[in-house]
């Protein structure tokens, strides 16, 4: 049966919302919840690696699928995996490795679920190349709260599958899933690093990068001074026929401290350190696939060295045309805010047609930052949203907290039919918001 347990939160522990769980513990167990929840509502839940509401239920239960996580099946000549929604990313890529495959697409956290990637339809380095994780999904099993179950895939229920991928748990409860793995030459990556002074050298750098660098990313000092806007390291990777045994690697827990200890100075001395000393000062070396992908999951907990208040994440795609005067327009106001803390990432997006309606990969380029949350955040979250609305971009949901429902439904123009194909007992915190005013 089911049991319930309490204390859920999204990863920037903000909106604050009182979240109560049925866990389901086996396959058995998904219809037991869904009969207990489906009166006042639910929202499924993955492992709370969403940053904002997205995973949050407007109800305040979740039905967790976190321990739900066993692999049904795996063909080591086709690249084939079976597996239930809780299975994370990390076991699928240890499982996968020892047979020469991968993930095609991975986020930059191994502790993300399978059901949880294929709901916003995330993204890694790779999206020029590979696309989104939705575009390797190959079949769904969706059940409704009525009890209907939808198989989906290319060739049959293909609406259900493109309002499924990326389509925030809101169709149904994901209760089996089929994707699939990429060949890899081994567990190892060749990681070239070059050090960007100004923005216009990321652009430089990513023109210039040709398609044997499958995967690509930024790191930029946004607290760089105004004469050095943009700089930061360009990291492009490969993966190469290395068999060589990946070394086990020690997590160091963050401490729960009542306050953060991440203020505009510590915050400037990191990144200033990152930007002289870091990344092995321009040399190229070779790291192992876990620490190339998941780097930050080497300190567990880390968010909660932002403290007590949390702290939001602004992720905003632009399209390519204007995307360097638009990017250095939001790096200009957050270095004029004062704001932003270590994490800015740049990265680009290819021209693939989305794998869902309302997934958030469009070609363009993708800034992501963390913010602390303090006194005038919203009032430069406004001004950075006028400025990617402007220029035709999108907000992340998954990392969202703060994105007016009017700037949501003009960036994502299938809401209206993803509304009506939602499951009427299914609703998180973010749609309710989202769906405000109708
Ligand atoms: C350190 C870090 C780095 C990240 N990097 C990236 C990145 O590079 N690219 C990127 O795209 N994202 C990134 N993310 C965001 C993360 O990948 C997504 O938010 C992801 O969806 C979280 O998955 P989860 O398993 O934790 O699910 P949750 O956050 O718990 O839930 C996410 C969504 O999945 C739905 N869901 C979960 N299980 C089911 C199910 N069985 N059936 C139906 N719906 C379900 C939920 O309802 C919810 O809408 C990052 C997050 C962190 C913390």
């Amino acid at each position: 049966m089911a049991r319930s347990r309490s204390r859920y939160q999204s990863w920037g522990r903000y909106p604050q919302s009182e979240q109560t769980a049925e866990v389901a513990w086996n396959a058995t167990d998904i219809g037991a919840g869904i009969a207990k929840l489906r009166g006042e509502g639910y929202l499924p839940f993955g492992n709370g690696c969403s940053y904002g509401d997205s995973c949050l239920a407007a109800s305040g239960q979740l039905l967790d699928f976190g321990s739900l996580d066993s692999l049904i099946s795996f063909d080591p000549a086709t690249g084939r995996l079976v597996a239930r929604p809780g299975a994370r990313l990390g076991d699928i890529s240890r499982i996968a490795m020892a047979t020469g495959w991968g993930l095609p697409v991975t986020p930059g956290t191994s502790r993300v679920t399978l059901g949880g990637a294929v709901a916003n339809d995330v993204h890694g380095k790779n999206h020029l190349k590979e696309g989104s994780f939705g575009h390797h999904i190959s079949g769904l099993q969706l059940l409704r709260s009525n009890g209907e179950v939808i198989e989906c895939s290319p060739e049959e229920n293909t609406d259900w599958l493109y309002h499924t991928i990326g389509g925030l748990g809101l169709t149904g409860t994901i209760t089996k899933i089929e994707l699939a793995l990429k060949r890899t030459p081994g567990p190892w990556f060749d990681v070239e690093p070059t050090r960007m002074e100004q923005l216009a050298d990321y652009f430089a750098l990513e023109q210039e990068t040709g398609n044997e660098w499958e995967h690509r990313v930024a790191w930029i000092d946004c607290l760089a001074p105004k004469n050095s806007l943009g700089r930061g390291w360009y990291i492009r990777a490969r993966s190469i026929a290395d068999q060589r045994p990946v070394p086990s690697r020690i997590n160091i827990p963050a401490p729960a401290l009542p306050f953060s200890p991440l203020n505009s100075l510590t915050l400037k001395l990191f990144n200033n350190t990152i930007f002289h000393l870091g990344y092995r000062r321009g040399n190229s070396y070779r790291q192992d696939y876990m620490r190339f992908f998941y780097p930050l999951d080497s300190v567990s907990g880390w968010n909660r060295l932002y403290g007590p208040a949390g702290f939001q994440q602004y992720q905003c795609v632009v399209p390519d045309g204007d995307a360097e005067d638009v990017i250095r327009e939001l790096l200009s106001l957050i270095a004029s805010a004062g704001q932003g803390s270590f994490l800015a990432v740049l990265k680009r997006f290819g021209s693939r047609h989305a794998a869902g309606a309302l997934s958030f990969p469009r070609e363009g380029y993708t800034l992501a930052l963390d913010f602390p949350n303090r006194q005038g955040l919203s009032e430069l979250f406004q001004k950075m949203d006028d400025c990617v609305q402007a220029a035709g971009g999108a907000l992340y949901p998954a990392k969202d907290a703060h994105m007016s429902p009017d700037f949501f439904r003009m960036a994502y123009p299938a809401w209206e039919q993803h509304e009506a194909m939602r499951d009427p007992a299914i609703n998180s915190c973010f749609w309710q918001r989202m769906m405000e005013d109708r």
